[in-house]
């Protein structure tokens, strides 16, 4: 099968089941796992897909028409656009936060419930797998959501770029979950302002 063949392909399979493992198509295509992730590099370039554990998802943008009524799952405020953050629970639920703050915060409440957790890169506003992104907190730019803000990146060197003209400290998805716990315990702050 030739790779364009085989794109065609992961594309129809993804289009109808959302999220597949590397293995799998690895087996149903019969090829290495090493050919798919080829395969895959464009996919995942263009923000068709997002990589997952061990696999990829038909990456789902989230209009804004779609989220305007719903409610932040951690704080009630209404869920706009820009920073919205998704997580997609095993039952196949999805719930919406405001920002990352909340996101995160609702995401260590359910824990292992959760599959995936989508957010949008803060500058370049593409759909970015939340284990894998960065994330700027205490920095100068107030967006008025909740404190303490969290923004998310995709891309390390942007987050950094931001927080040279901004302030702030970068955190990785493990660090930034120690620190909001940490913020969060102490009462120097609340979610609503
Ligand atoms: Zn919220
Ligand atoms: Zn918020």
């Amino acid at each position: 099968m030739l790779a364009i063949e085989r794109l065609e392909k992961i594309k129809a399979i993804l289009q109808t089941e959302k999220n597949v493992k590397i293995s799998q198509l690895s087996e149903r295509l019969n090829v290495s796992e090493m050919t798919i992730h080829r395969d895959l590099k464009p996919l995942i370039d263009d923000n068709y897909v997002i990589k997952t554990f061990g696999g990829v998802s038909l990456a789902t943008s989230t209009p804004i028409n779609d989220t305007i009524n719903e409610q932040c799952i951690y704080c009630h405020r209404p869920v706009h656009g820009k920073m919205t953050y998704k997580l997609i629970l095993v039952n196949k639920q999805t719930e919406f936060a405001c920002c990352a703050h909340c996101g995160l915060l609702r995401q260590m409440q359910l824990g292992d419930e959760v599959v995936q957790a989508i957010s949008y890169d803060f500058l370049r506003q593409t759909t970015i797998s939340v284990p894998r992104a960065f994330f700027v907190m205490d920095t100068s730019l107030d967006l008025g959501c909740c404190q303490p803000q969290v923004l998310s990146f995709e891309w390390k060197e942007h987050a950094d770029k931001f927080v040279q003209g901004f302030g702030g400290e970068v955190y990785t998805f493990k660090e930034i979950l120690a620190i909001l716990q940490e913020k969060m315990s102490g009462n120097d702050h609340s979610c609503h302002p």
